[in-house]
């Protein structure tokens, strides 16, 4: 019979399985409704080759319904199998982690800003988090309710996802780096407004001059447009390597289209399997599994 584990750790294990199934990722399904013990539980590949993504010619089984996932039995062994990768040592831990002054001091410029109107609805400005020398820096659009509460970025359902994303890349958060077109919430959740970017948007492309990535992702629309100034839809070039003052640039939708939108998520999981293979972090396997 199988070990019982922590509700809390079965919940985060199934949210992470249909996140899986989201980005097309099938491994687990192949498994899922079986019970097995600890010994047969691991796969003959090890921890670090999981999760494996297929190619679009192989020939896998379907997934099956979600509801199944929910009364799947899989032993702690095979659990720990699973979510090794996401509690693996970050592939950038050596990264020097100390603050850069440079960032600090964007910061004390932007100082109490009342630069926009923006700064009229707004609790907390968010300025940006992560790895001051990120190799990679995700920037959105603009804060939303949570953000404005915590003064922190994606730190709401949209962010919850987009923290997904970057674990399945290998990452941890602060690993990268995260910040928004603007700093504070636009009202009602609403697009910022073009003064509002022009006004806000130099704040940014310093924190990116200063971080110096070696990819820049952008999340939305917003982002895309204010950095390659222009007006095409995101649709005419996501997933293309673009550039930005000698910075690569992927556009891939923002993780708020695609909690509207779950089937976009296979689609932004190939872009960041792009960005993934920029930064020379490894691929998943591809191919059928053992
Ligand atoms: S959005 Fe930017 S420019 Fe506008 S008030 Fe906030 S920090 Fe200042």
């Amino acid at each position: 019979m199988a070990e019982k584990f922590p509700e809390s750790l079965q919940q985060k294990i199934e949210e992470r399985l249909r996140f899986y199934e989201d980005l097309g990722i099938g491994l687990f399904y192949k498994n899922r409704n079986i019970s097995v013990s600890n010994e047969n539980a691991v796969p003959a590949a090890g921890a670090a080759d999981l999760p494996p993504v297929y190619s679009e010619e192989s020939e896998l089984p379907k997934p099956k319904a979600k509801s199944e996932s929910a009364r799947a039995v899989i032993s702690p062994a095979a659990v720990a199998q699973m979510i090794a990768p996401i509690a693996a040592e970050s592939l950038f831990s050596s990264v020097d982690r100390v603050k850069d002054d440079r960032l600090l001091k964007i910061r004390e410029d932007i100082g109490d800003c009342t630069r926009c109107k923006l700064h009229k609805g707004r609790n907390k400005i968010v300025y940006g988090d992560g790895n001051p020398k990120a190799q990679i820096v995700f920037v959105g659009e603009g804060p939303g309710a949570d953000e404005d509460k915590q003064g922190l970025p994606f730190v709401g359902r949209a962010g919850k996802l987009l923290t997904q994303m970057i674990e399945a890349m290998g990452l941890q958060r602060q690993d990268v780096y995260i910040c928004n077109v603007v700093k504070c919430r636009p009202p009602e959740n609403r697009p910022p407004e073009p003064d509002e970017v022009a006004t806000c948007s130099p704040f940014l492309m310093r924190q990116i001059d200063v971080i110096a990535p070696k990819v820049i992702v952008c999340l939305g629309a917003v982002a895309a447009k204010t950095l390659l100034n222009t007006t095409r839809g995101i649709s005419q070039f996501r997933g293309e390597w673009l550039e930005w003052r000698g910075h690569k640039l992927m556009a891939t939708y923002h993780p708020a289209y695609l909690l509207r939108n779950p089937p976009a998520k296979s689609e932004v999981w190939k872009d960041l399997q792009k960005v993934m293979a920029e930064v020379g972090l490894p691929l998943p396997k591809k191919g059928k599994p053992g």
